[in-house]
């Protein structure tokens, strides 16, 4: 099987590694933006060849958009006069709703699922690819209304045989979900390393200010473009976080009911 992928990083490069790790059979052809990140995805062996130019992708049987989303709409422009009409797209990009709309613009919108790795690390970039990252982890396909996805059929067997565990919804609710459990997890991370930053000295912060500012350190152009484009779904995401953190300031502030708050706060955890 020939597979493409667009966008060579931190999902990118994963996804060739684990791919070529698993058969000798795959053959991946990666394309990134510059010259040096194409050269540096072969010595990683990330691929077994990679360029610049879109045009290598002609023979591909899958083709994986894993560049930031906010390229992504000009990458489908640019790949639809070079793929074939069964050629099956897909991408990994962390919101659907945007990117499935996106995708009407290519020659058989029907050849195209969104997807999304709910895997990653910290720093984006090349340097950091690793191929156990979707190791147990889920990975979001959303096709629209009424969408025959039995074509994909063999590009999902590879997503669970490199060990991630493929599930299926609209992309509004995996939007919806996203919001909450990643967007507003490095939303809220950002306000408290400011917050931090404001109003303490973090260099006397020990584990649990570590902890909680790690996501904040992640790349602030792919959660600005995140934020963008899933933005109602965060700003309704916030407004929920911001009615429980009330509560909590409520309680805490009337004192006797600690224990109480916080013991439900452990449960929920678990
Ligand atoms: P990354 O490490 O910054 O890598 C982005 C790659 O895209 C780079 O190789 C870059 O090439 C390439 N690229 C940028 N514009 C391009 C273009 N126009 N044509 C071809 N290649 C282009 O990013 P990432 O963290 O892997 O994220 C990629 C996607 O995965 C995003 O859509 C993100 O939402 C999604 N995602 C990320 C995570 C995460 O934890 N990071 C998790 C799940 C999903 P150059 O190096 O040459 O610039």
């Amino acid at each position: 099987m020939r597979v493409g992928i667009v966008g060579l990083g931190l999902i990118g490069g994963s996804l060739g590694l684990a791919l070529r790790r698993l058969r000798h059979s795959i053959d991946i052809t990666g394309v990134a933006r510059r010259p040096e990140s194409a050269a540096a995805a072969i010595q990683r062996g990330a691929a077994d060849r990679a360029s610049t130019e879109l045009s290598d992708l002609a023979d591909c049987d899958v083709v994986v958009i894993a560049t930031p989303i906010d390229q992504i709409a000009g990458v489908m422009d640019r790949l639809a006069p070079v793929v074939t009409a069964g050629t099956l797209i897909t991408d990994v990009a962390s919101v659907k709703r945007p990117v499935v709309g996106w995708a009407q613009r290519l020659p058989n919108p029907s050849r195209f699922v969104g997807g999304h790795p709910v895997a990653g690390k910290t720093q984006s970039g090349l340097e950091e690819s690793d191929p156990a990252i979707f190791d147990q982890e889920p990975w979001i396909f959303t096709p629209t209304q009424g969408q025959d996805v039995r074509p994909f059929d063999t590009w999902f067997e590879m997503v669970r045989a490199i060990g991630a565990r493929p599930s299926f919804m609209r992309p509004e609710a995996h939007d919806k979900q996203m919001a909450i459990l990643s967007h507003l997890a490095f939303a809220i991370s950002a306000a408290f390393a400011e917050t931090a930053q404001r109003h303490a000295d973090p260099t006397l912060g020990g584990p649990g200010y570590r902890s909680m500012v790690r996501l904040a350190g992640g790349d602030p152009a792919m959660y600005e473009a995140i934020a963008r484009e899933n933005r109602e779904a965060l700003v309704e995401a916030i407004d929920r976080f911001d009615a429980v953190l009330h509560r909590y300031r409520q309680r805490i502030d009337s004192a006797n009911k600690v224990k109480e708050l916080f013991g439900g706060a452990v449960h929920a955890a678990h």
